[in-house]
């Protein structure tokens, strides 16, 4: 069977990944410490090196696509094009959120679009303008990006993140993601377990990561 691994590494000052068959070793999960990267990892990101966490995204070929998930009420059109959703007096701790757009065969994808959008720390949504709403494409190895923060509950929901992904000239997925190890994850009747993110607390910003698969060949 093709396997594949993508190997993300998560620095404060950027983000390094490739694609490479050759990596052997098995998924570190989401707390991986620096030392752990692997020597090829290291050389791809010499900039990254003792400050970089590892997470290894699996993509494997035969990966189920991302589950679909209701938009829910809080989607406003028009967001701005941005990595950043930081902003002064923003509530909610610092979250770094990085991975990649890939097909069912690992194949990135390249100017997938993602247009992210959820509550602030306080569980708060900004329907009146584009506080933590903002969308990006996918550079050339199909990765991305995200800085914002960890959203907070609200009634009748756990933590996510809402997310539209369309690849170039594509279908739209809609769906959100999850955190792990909220209590709040079991009671949320949206909430799906293929939706988790990686999360590495040991960091700041907290890292997460996510591999968004789509039903593409
Ligand atoms: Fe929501």
């Amino acid at each position: 069977m093709r396997f594949a691994k993508l190997l993300v590494l998560v620095a404060v000052l950027g983000v390094a990944c490739r694609s490479d068959t050759t990596l052997s070793s098995p998924s570190a999960g989401a707390s991986a410490a620096a030392s752990a990267v692997p020597a090829t990892a290291a050389t791809a990101a010499p900039a990254a090196a003792g400050t970089a966490t590892a997470i290894t995204l699996d993509c494997v070929a035969s990966a189920a696509p991302l589950v679909e998930l209701t938009e829910g009420p809080y989607y406003k059109a028009g967001p701005p094009q941005r990595t950043s959703l930081m902003q002064s007096g923003l509530a909610g701790t610092p979250l770094t959120l990085t991975g990649a757009v890939v097909t069912r065969s690992c194949r990135p994808l390249a100017n997938a679009k993602l247009d992210f959008w959820q509550a602030d720390g306080n569980g708060n949504y900004d329907n009146s303008g584009y506080t933590l709403r903002g969308w990006q494409l996918t550079d050339a190895q199909g990765q991305y990006r995200l800085e914002t923060v960890i959203p907070g509950l609200y009634p009748g929901r756990t933590e996510h993140i809402h997310v539209k992904v369309t690849p170039a000239g594509g279908q739209t997925y809609t769906t959100q993601l999850f955190f792990p190890g909220v209590a709040q994850n079991t009671s949320d009747s949206i909430y799906s377990g293929a939706m988790l993110v990686k999360l590495d607390r040991s960091t700041n910003p907290i890292a997460a990561t996510f591999l968004f698969v789509v039903n593409l060949p």
